[in-house]
């Protein structure tokens, strides 16, 4: 299965609409605030606010670190 941001199409938190992060089991909101993250399962990314599990700071950093996000809303 082809993942949307393939053909270029970039998912964003649904709670706060900031990009998000690819992992390999998971997207993490790039939110410093918000922190969630969103598990994939069979594939397919479940992003359901109700079902998403909130990050520690520490853990939250070290990944977004890796990926170089800035938090925010847009990327400018
Ligand atoms: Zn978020």
């Amino acid at each position: 299965m082809a993942f949307p941001e393939d053909i270029g199409v970039e998912f964003v938190c649904p709670k706060c609409r900031t990009s998000v992060v690819r992992q390999p089991d998971a997207f993490i909101c790039g939110s410093a605030d918000c922190r969630l993250k969103y598990a994939i399962v069979d594939d397919i990314p479940r992003f359901l606010v109700d079902d998403a599990e909130q990050l520690a700071p520490e853990e939250w950093r070290q990944i977004v670190e890796v990926h170089g996000v800035q938090s925010g809303p847009s990327e400018a």
